[in-house]
């Protein structure tokens, strides 16, 4: 770790403290711009990375709602509005008991670089609250995003700050949120993405982040003249980025043999058809169910179920080529990475926030795998959220051909500014700086445009 990265962390751990995913996600980073300001002077002495480390704005509210019992339920809620110099602040929001300041900074820090990879004007933000969904009444669903909503509409609005899903926040929640806000702005606006299709949503935005992940690892393998066709693949997850992440690869002629939850994983040793993913998706998103009911359904595959205590996760321990980790951050850790190279892994391609931790990510590079970390691997979902921005703007809405193709021609040129930019600050093959590095320079170069602000 270069002088500089060691001065700024420890500022960055000291001004924040108790946020270790922040820590982990500004240290990434900073690893990978050392190089860039090394060469950029003029960056340095404008303290732009140091700038973009703090947030332009953070909210933090109370949500208070009543249940169908009539008690009353206080939740935090929260948007951290972190950059803006390329557009208005953009990015998904999260439901779960997990959610703090740190992990939504972590977030939000990441979207800046991210939505700056997919070349649309967005500013990068993210917001949620510690409610927790699972198991809830759509009632109960409904008074809680009310509620979030009766406080966060004050700060939001199609040219300030656009929030969008994450997890525990699909398309119902979105409903929810959309039909509160317009309530109290009396105005129907492109204020949300991932909006119902009737209601000024974009086709293919459901499928976007999966669909993206899956195109980006295609883009990796062409680089050395491979497809996905006949690769055994291991997802983590199985809600909107697994699923969709699923479909994309059978549409491709891969094969894929895990889903998980946070409860454990399910193998199918002869691989997720069709109509197995059909049953997942409406074991997931209509019954609400866990993912070991795919084993009572479904002869001959085995569940597992999975101690979050454990120093590794025995999901990453089968047989691939490939891997999607396509649930949360952090969910491989040094001795899975370890345990997917040794089956065979050469591909990972991240559908979720960070699920790497440092010292995994280190592995896939030291090995030199075909490794898309998350702010390249994911933009697509925020990508289509993009055009759903477009689309709103005017008033009309594209064919899912020509959001699909949009998608994939995005996903192509992430890859390309990934290659390019590993190349050009000579770590060949690292996408890790590659998409560091291309995120960065456009919101920098806005940033010196824009003045100290
Ligand atoms: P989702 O539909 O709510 O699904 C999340 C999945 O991950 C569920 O299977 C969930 O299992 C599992 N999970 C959540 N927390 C977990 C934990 N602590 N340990 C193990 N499993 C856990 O959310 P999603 O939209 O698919 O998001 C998944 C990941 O993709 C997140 O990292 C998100 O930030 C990232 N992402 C999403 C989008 C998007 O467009 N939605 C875009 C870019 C990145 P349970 O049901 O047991 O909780």
């Amino acid at each position: 770790m270069s002088e500089y990265v060691k001065n700024l962390m420890a500022e960055v751990k000291a001004k924040n403290p108790a946020e270790p995913e922040f820590h982990q996600a500004v240290e990434e980073v900073a690893e990978s711009l050392a190089l860039v300001l090394d060469r950029h002077p003029e960056y340095r002495a404008a303290k732009i990375l140091e700038r973009i480390i703090e947030p332009e704005r953070m909210i933090t509210f109370r949500v208070p709602w009543i249940d169908d019992q009539g008690e009353v339920h206080i939740n935090r809620g929260y948007r951290i509005e972190m950059n803006s110099a390329i557009g208005p602040y953009k990015g998904g929001l999260r439901f779960h008991p997990s959610v703090n300041q740190g992990i939504l900074k972590f977030l939000a820090f990441e979207q800046v670089f991210k939505n700056s990879l997919t070349t649309l004007p967005m500013g990068g933000g993210k917001g949620g609250s510690d409610f927790d969904p699972k198991g809830k009444s759509d009632l109960k669903i409904m008074r809680f995003c009310q509620a979030f909503m009766s406080e966060l509409f004050r700060h939001i609005g199609p040219n300030t700050d656009v929030p969008a899903g994450d997890i525990g926040v699909g398309g119902r929640e979105i409903g929810y949120l959309f039909g509160q806000y317009k309530k109290l702005r009396n105005e129907f606006t492109g204020v949300l993405t991932g909006k119902g299709l009737n209601w000024g949503g974009s086709l293919i935005r459901p499928e976007a982040t999966g669909y993206g992940a899956v195109y980006f690892a295609a883009e990796m393998l062409a680089s050395r003249n491979e497809t996905l066709e006949g690769k055994t693949c291991l997802v983590s997850g199985s809600g909107n980025v697994a699923q969709f992440t699923v479909e994309k690869l059978l549409n491709l002629g891969a094969k894929v043999v895990t889903l998980s939850d946070s409860n454990g994983f399910i193998y199918d040793e002869a691989g997720i058809t069709k109509e197995k993913l059909e049953f997942v998706m409406d074991l997931k998103n209509v019954r609400r169910g866990r993912i070991k009911e795919y084993v009572e359904k479904y002869k001959g595959t085995v569940y597992t179920e999975v101690d979050p205590n454990a120093d590794h996760n025995p999901i990453w321990d089968n047989k691939a080529q490939c891997a999607f980790p396509c649930a949360t951050q952090n969910e491989i850790n040094r001795k899975d990475a370890q345990n997917l190279l040794k089956n065979g892994v050469y591909v990972v391609s991240e559908g979720a926030n960070m699920p790497t931790t440092l010292d995994g990510a280190k592995l896939f590079l030291d090995k030199k795998i075909l490794y898309g970390p998350a702010k390249a691997a994911n933009a697509g979902g925020v990508a289509v959220s993009g055009l759903e921005m477009a689309q709103n703007s005017m008033r009309l809405p594209w064919t899912r051909e020509e959001v699909d193709e949009r998608l994939r021609l995005i996903m192509k040129s992430i890859h390309k500014t990934c290659v390019e930019m590993a190349d050009r600050f000579g770590t060949p093959g690292n996408l890790v700086n590659g998409a560091n590095i291309g995120g960065f320079l456009k919101v920098a170069d806005a940033m010196m445009d824009q003045g100290v602000v």
